[in-house]
Parts: structure tokens; sequence; C-alpha cells
């Protein structure tokens, strides 16, 4: 499989996604095929399905997450 942007050579590894559920985030370890040109992220199904679980889950019950950090806004 080839980049669809610019037909870069992709290499399996494990990346830092962050998935969004209103101000909250979350940081998941997931493996993707990475772009060596551009790094475009390419996910399989399997790991398309887990972050929308943890979508779901950070939505309804985050307190099951461990804090890293906090989000601030600059006024
Ligand atoms: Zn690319």
């Amino acid at each position: 499989m080839k980049c669809v942007f610019c037909k870069g050579s992709l290499v399996k590894k494990m990346v830092e996604e962050e998935v969004k559920a209103g101000n909250d985030h979350i940081l998941a370890e997931v493996e993707a095929e990475v772009c060596v040109n551009c790094h475009e992220r390419y996910f399989p199904q399997g790991t398309i399905d887990y972050l929308q679980k943890l979508k779901k889950e950070l939505k309804n019950k985050k307190e099951q997450f461990k804090p890293v950090g906090q989000v601030f806004r600059a006024a």
C-alpha cells in the first residue's frame, strides 16, 4: 500500500493518537501505517473501532482514564 496523497511508502509503527470528545482529549497508543514522506496516518479497521470506542467511553465514563495533564484556554 502507498500513501494516497503523495505515493510515499508506509511503515507500520506505534503512534500516539489524540481522540477528542467535547473539551476532553485522550491519548491512545495505537498501531498505524505512517507515510515516510508526509506523515499521513492510516489505521487498520480494528484501530478505528478502538478509537471510536474510546471516544464513546470518554464521553460517558471518563473517570476510568488516568489524567496526564490539563487543557487550558488562553483568553
Ligand atoms: Zn504521504
